[in-house]
């Protein structure tokens, strides 16, 4: 709702707020992923621009981040035209996103009408903001969606004996203020168009502006090239009831003073692998632990304690790492998901001569960073 929603009342992200994201507990976590954009441009034969798209970059924290590390790497992107464009659909973060990325100057953008603010980063890159993907001018793009798919709105079923029934929300008649959750009396029109014929779960949960969203960014990758990074907490198609909601880092009832409280479902990857139909190619889920191991969180957890003098963070570095790796916190439930254009993992003319050519690097996070 764009009077009453969360995200455009509410969104509170960070320590203060209703919960907390991966580059808000550590900085490492951006710079990795940094580090993923510049592997993935350079074994793409270095294109001369880019565009890095971030869906509900939150505080900016994570965009913030990644432009530090194009900043200490700029040698290697020194030829290289990069801009960053914002998707992000509440004024409130976008204003504190303003703050973080260029110390607040940024410009309303009246005259274009698909922007609607503007600035420069506190590192010289020009950033644009938009409301919807479609409004980002098409070009070779890196793009970004950082626990957002889980923020978009879903469709719950349930499969009875006379069939699916989609899972509703009426007012109680016992208790006027009260919502609850009804079974549809019969089919809806989502029940027959979002229930993949082969199910086999008796409770799904679909989002279909999530797939709707997936299959933009596909058609945009295979037109002008790119790649895209999806991390989230989710599951390969396996999960069944994940709706909830969260405030003050408390779970809280979703059907409770709607608005106030952050609403999540888990991402189901097979749903985007399915979305991206074919257009582009698909790596992950893997967990998140392993992907940032695979990206060197070991290597720069080591050269951050040795570089830090005194106690209080080093105990910080180290409690970082662990809620970011461990299995039983954030390390095993959430997962990275990519999207690459087909030409990146297999040779375009591979039947012919293959052995006459260079292999392929490997896709960085997904196996071993190797950077040259
Ligand atoms: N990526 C950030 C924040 C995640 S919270 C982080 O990891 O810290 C979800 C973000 O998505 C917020 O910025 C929110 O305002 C934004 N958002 C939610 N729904 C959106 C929509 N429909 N379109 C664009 N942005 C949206």
């Amino acid at each position: 709702s764009p009077s009453q929603g969360y995200y455009t009342r509410r969104g509170g992200v960070g320590e203060s707020g209703d919960f907390i994201t991966s580059p808000e507990i550590s900085q490492v976590f951006g710079e990795l992923i940094g580090i993923w954009y510049i592997s993935e441009w350079m074994a793409m034969g270095k294109p001369n621009s880019f565009q890095l798209v971030e869906l509900g970059p939150g505080r900016g924290t994570l965009t913030d981040d990644i432009l530090r590390v194009f900043k200490q790497l700029s040698s290697v992107l020194s030829k290289c035209d990069v801009s960053v464009h914002l998707v992000e659909v509440s004024p409130k973060l976008s204003e504190i996103q303003a703050v973080m990325l260029t110390g607040g100057k940024v410009q309303p953008n009246l005259e274009d009408k698909s922007a609607y603010m503007k600035g420069i980063s506190k590192t010289g890159i020009p950033i644009c903001w938009y409301r919807d993907i479609q409004d980002v001018p098409p070009g070779y793009s890196f793009y970004l969606a950082h626990e957002f798919f889980d923020a978009l709105p879903i469709h719950k079923f349930q499969r009875t004996e006379k069939g699916w029934r989609e899972v509703l929300v009426d007012i109680d008649p016992e208790v006027p203020d009260q919502l609850r959750f009804v079974l549809s009396p019969s089919r809806t029109p989502a029940t027959q168009n979002f229930i993949q014929p082969e199910e086999t779960r008796d409770h799904v949960e679909v989002c279909p502006e999530a797939g709707v969203i997936v299959q933009r960014l596909a058609c945009r990758i295979e037109k002008d090239g790119g790649a895209a990074l999806v991390a989230d907490y989710g599951h390969d198609g396996t999960k069944t009831d994940t709706f909830r909601g969260f405030r003050n880092h408390k779970l809280h009832d979703v059907l409770s003073a709607p608005g106030t409280a952050d609403l999540t479902a888990d991402v189901d990857f097979s749903y985007l692998r399915k979305m991206a139909q074919g257009r582009t190619a698909t790596l992950g889920p893997i967990k998140q632990r392993e992907f940032l191991k695979n990206m060197g969180i070991d290597l720069r957890l080591q050269m951050l304690l040795q570089n830090s003098g005194d106690t209080a963070t080093r105990e910080q570095l180290l409690h970082s790492y662990d809620m970011l790796m461990n299995p039983e916190k954030m390390g095993d439930c959430f997962n990275f998901f990519a999207l690459l254009p087909h030409h990146r993992l297999v040779h375009p003319d591979k039947k012919d001569k293959a052995e006459s050519k260079s292999p392929l690097p490997p896709v960085a996070g997904f196996n071993e960073l190797l950077l040259k």
